[in-house]
């Protein structure tokens, strides 16, 4: 990741091109794998898409119907609200107060973190949803009435259903920096929500919306992993 290039992704989309685009591409194999255009599959091996449509078209190029890798329209949505906000003109701070702690102020797009923090829970629960749908009914409902907290789901749960956290598989991908900046922004979040504003500053907005396309990548790759691990875990207790 060079910092100097990372900083302007999103200036080096083509026209018209929404931050949502960073969905573009990306598709689910039929394995249930998150995939863009790699020769192969990252966990089944397939190399194409899926089966042609209708193989005995002969002659014509095979056709493919692949569901998009998203998880529900709101993940375009969030990415689509969260470039709103960046791209809006700052607001005259004399007509909106801006607390202001020791010479330390809340970000004028402070909506940014907590978009995003809404965001990110619910790619948390999809990946909590993929382990649990490895379980029986009964025992997936408990943890998931039991660790409602996207802390306890990061953390705790995490572990109980894949055997490390989020924040330690990231790592283990080669995405330790994004791993912290997420632990920060849980962290001062959290601060924000009990009654510190000024904890979400200029420079939290700026670093996260930085690493947006890096998170995002971290996130499918976190996803991939998983799911590699969950499905050979079942073939071996099927004696494959
Ligand atoms: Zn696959």
């Amino acid at each position: 990741m060079e910092p100097d290039q990372e900083y302007v992704w999103f200036d080096h989309l083509p026209t018209r091109y929404p931050w949502s685009s960073l969905w573009y591409g990306f598709y689910r194999c039929e394995c249930a794998a998150l995939r863009s255009n790699e020769p192969a599959c990252p966990v089944c091996g397939r190399t194409s898409p899926c089966e042609p449509i209708d193989p005995s078209r002969l002659g014509e190029p095979p056709t493919y119907v692949t569901p998009g890798a998203e998880g529900r329209y709101e993940d375009y949505v969030y990415l689509e609200l969260i470039e709103r906000e960046w791209k809006r003109p700052t607001l005259d701070v004399e007509t909106l107060p801006r607390p202001r702690v020791a010479g330390r102020h809340m970000a004028d797009k402070v909506g940014i973190v907590l978009l995003f923090w809404t965001y990110f829970e619910s790619r948390i629960d999809r990946l909590i949803d993929l382990g649990l749908s490895y379980r029986p009914a009964e025992e997936a409902e408990n943890l998931r009435i039991r660790y409602r907290s996207v802390g306890a789901r990061m953390d705790r749960l995490y572990k109980i259903l894949f055997a490390t956290t989020y924040n330690a598989d990231l790592a283990d991908a080669g995405y330790a920096p994004i791993a912290s900046l997420l632990q920060e922004i849980q962290t001062r979040r959290n601060a924000f929500a009990h009654g510190d504003p000024v904890a979400i500053d200029d420079s939290l907005v700026e670093r996260l919306v930085t690493a947006l396309r890096i998170e995002h990548l971290s996130w499918i790759a976190a996803y991939n992993r998983r799911l590699s691990v969950l499905r050979a875990r079942t073939d071996v207790e099927r004696g494959d």
